[in-house]
């Protein structure tokens, strides 16, 4: 089948979810995926996050071949050697003391949601005063099930949907003054991304997420971060809250953390860990042999080949090109991000979308997010050539676009 028959088979079969780029890609090798007609593309998005070590990783492919051809799936009726051994590499970069396995973000951030609530049950049964309620962010975004669009600012998302799960008031993000005026014992939870994705590339301040942290431990609510977009090394460090030296309660992986093979993990302390009992959350796929075997490649391939240097190098690089293009061209009123999660924002939402289409034509994949922004989420291996490329792409056509402003057809938003 061609793009265009796939194209019209789609619009007939499928639920019309998805405003996909007009591009059919059949392979991939590096950071470069190749499409139906043998043309390579240029990759800064890696699937929204996700193929960290790139594509055809010879780690990656023995991993999958090995495991596939041993043992897919037994259930969490009974163990195999995967999960301590994944859950042993997970806490010890994360500063947590247990992981629970699932398949997705969305599910992931689920879990949290739930160990907020019964460890909030727990803590009334022995007699302290904690309620059921949640603080989330403005522009936040936590995933499309019901509890997590619940504690998804954009009314999009979760307005058509509603009742979704009650008790989620949002917050000023950075707003330390609205933060303080909204936490009361009432709250079990703070809801925080360290750094916003889909919301535009926004960090949290180190204020922001120090109050956090105090209201929580104040009270016995957990302070829950997001790190399903900003974790497993993407910003450099293992985890965005270690740049700022606070440790969460709960935090949340997925889009990276096998490499393209669904996972999902929600890595919490002790203390929270303890509301769980058996039979009060399950699933029949999460920590499955397969995908624990290629987490385990990933994070021991990060850790042999430093890939966390090369993040905060190439990044570190790519940040400073990227504020030379908003020093030479006005359109450019940001720059932000800290290691392989950037964002450039634009003075216009058509220009944003002109650009990130024009860039796919020049076969370099990049993506726009929160109307106005560039996002870039380059697979881990980037190397500074790569960035140059990018860069050179993105100067001229600035510079064009200025020049001539509505001249080109707008490619459609991707959304993670
Ligand atoms: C992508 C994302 C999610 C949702 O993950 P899914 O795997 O799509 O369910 C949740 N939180 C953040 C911060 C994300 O970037």
């Amino acid at each position: 089948m061609n793009l265009a028959s796939i194209q019209a088979a789609e619009n007939k079969l499928l639920l019309n979810t998805y405003e996909r780029n007009p591009y059919l890609f059949v392979s991939g090798k590096g950071v470069y995926l190749r499409d139906e007609n043998g043309i390579h593309y240029l990759d800064l998005l890696s699937g929204i996050g996700v193929s960290a070590l790139g594509y055809g990783h010879p780690a990656v492919e023995q991993a999958i071949a090995h495991q596939s051809s041993r043992l897919l799936h037994t259930s969490n009726l009974f163990f195999h050697e995967g999960t301590a051994n994944l859950a042993l590499r997970l806490t010890e970069i994360s500063g947590m003391d247990r992981v629970f396995f699932c398949n997705s973000g969305t599910e992931a951030w689920e879990a949290a949601l739930k160990l907020a609530r019964a460890h909030a049950e727990k803590a009334r049964e022995n007699g302290k005063r904690i309620g059921t309620k949640f603080l989330a962010m403005e522009h936040s975004f936590h995933g499309r099930t019901m509890g997590s669009v619940a504690t998804t600012h954009k009314e999009k998302y979760r307005l058509p949907f509603a009742p979704v799960m009650p008790g989620v008031e949002f917050v000023r993000f950075n707003d330390v003054a609205d933060l303080r005026a909204k936490f009361t014992e009432d709250v079990c939870g703070i809801c925080i991304e360290p750094i916003q994705g889909e919301g535009g590339i926004h960090l949290v301040s180190k204020a922001f997420f120090a109050t956090a942290r105090e209201l929580c431990s104040s009270t016995g609510a957990l302070l829950l971060a997001d790190e399903i977009q900003s974790g497993l090394g993407r910003t450099g460090k293992w985890f965005a809250y270690q740049h700022y030296g606070i440790q969460p309660d709960v935090t949340t992986l997925a889009k990276p953390i096998a490499n393209g093979i669904p996972m999902g993990a929600m890595l919490c302390t002790e203390s929270a860990a303890s509301a769980f009992t058996p039979g009060m959350h399950g699933t029949t796929f999460g920590g499955g042999p397969l995908a624990c075997a290629v987490a385990i490649t990933v994070i021991d391939t990060m850790q042999r080949e430093n890939v966390l240097a090369n993040i905060e190098e190439v990044g570190g690089f790519f940040k400073s090109e990227l504020e030379g293009l908003k020093a030479k061209h006005e359109c450019v009123t940001d720059v932000r991000g800290m290691g392989l999660m950037l964002g450039l924002e634009l003075n216009s939402a058509d220009l944003a979308k002109r650009i990130a289409a024009q860039m796919m034509e020049r076969r370099i994949i990049i993506n726009r997010t929160s109307e106005t922004v560039l996002r870039f989420l380059p697979p881990y291996i980037l190397e500074r050539k790569h960035v140059e490329t990018a860069i050179s792409a993105l100067d001229e056509l600035l510079k064009a676009n200025t020049e001539f402003a509505g001249a080109a057809p707008a490619g459609e938003e991707l959304h993670g």
